[in-house]
């Protein structure tokens, strides 16, 4: 019988849900809404898991492995999650008693890590960082094939390490200076925004900065420069404390590609100690299917 896994990413406005072989075929994906009720959203993705499973009658599901956006302790509390507003929810029990399978939780950027780990661009990769650079920065340690959640959920949270650059600018989290600051999409707008044309533009985006620096604009380049500075001086101080083999970059950003991938490598080079200067920089692959992936990877690879 074929083995087969749910992955669900569930948003703050839609939940992904998509069935993964072991052979890492995803043989089946949707998205629907997102309830505000937290019973009704788990009765409703029981509901889409049973839905697909009578489409694969040849197969054995053996569990499903649940991205939330925010902090996941042991693999089902989450707390406090801000994005759907839940308190003090137990994602592997509400979702096993309903669809009578195993459920495993993670954060969703913690499990977008173990995907691109098992089937993207880390794929066979067992130590590895991804860097989600967006509105935010968000990311995940793989360390030994395993997420590094942490004793309250919060590991992996890379965008709020403290970095020399920008001490005065507060971030999302009330602390100042940290790595989100500066070189996530928001940071590079509001450091743009400093000099023209930025200044006088009604909306200004990441790509309009990365545009304007490929087509020659110095304070541009700077502000593009400044970022993957950043990027580069963070993954050289993760790698210190967790020496992966792999960092990959992903998220809205990194759709710059190797504007952004060469100057991050360079930046890490400068600042990395030799002992744990060995590392390849890559993009990430999976995309949106990240998280589907690595709630998959959840029951096949650990
Ligand atoms: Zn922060």
């Amino acid at each position: 019988m074929k083995e087969v896994c749910f992955g669900v990413d569930i948003g703050g406005t839609t939940v992904k849900l998509g069935l993964v072989s072991r052979e890492g075929d995803l043989l089946d994906k949707r998205e629907f809404p997102t309830f505000r009720d937290v019973d009704a959203t788990f009765d409703d993705i029981a509901n889409h898991m049973r839905q697909v499973l009578d489409t694969f009658p040849g197969c054995f599901c053996v569990g499903a492995g649940v991205g939330v956006p925010g902090p996941v302790v042991e693999q089902s509390l989450v707390s406090n999650c801000v994005n759907l507003g839940w308190k003090d929810v137990y994602v592997a029990q509400e979702l096993s008693s309903r669809a009578g399978v195993p459920v495993r939780a993670a954060n969703d950027a913690n499990l977008a890590a173990l995907g691109e780990a098992w089937q993207g661009a880390g794929m066979g990769c067992r130590n590895l960082v991804l860097l989600t650079v967006g509105t935010g920065i968000g990311g995940g340690i793989i360390c030994d094939g395993r997420i590094i959640a942490g004793s309250s959920g919060g590991g992996g949270e890379v965008g709020h390490m403290t970095v020399p650059f920008h001490p005065e600018w507060q971030c999302a989290c009330g602390r100042m200076g940290c790595l989100e600051v500066t070189a996530s999409a928001t940071g590079i707008i509001r450091a743009a925004r400093q000099f023209s044309p930025f200044k006088e533009m009604e909306k200004v985006n990441a790509k309009d900065v990365y545009d304007a620096a490929a087509a020659g604009d110095e304070n541009a380049q700077a502000v593009v420069k400044e970022a993957a500075s950043a990027l580069g001086y963070a993954a050289a101080l993760i790698s210190c404390v967790v020496n992966p083999e792999m960092i990959l970059l992903g998220g809205g950003v990194s759709a710059a590609g190797s504007a952004l991938l060469g100057p991050v490598e360079a930046a890490f080079k400068e600042n990395a100690l030799p002992a744990c200067a060995n590392v390849r920089f890559a993009l990430a692959q999976l995309g949106n299917n990240a998280g589907i992936y690595g709630g998959a990877a959840m029951f096949f690879t650990e």
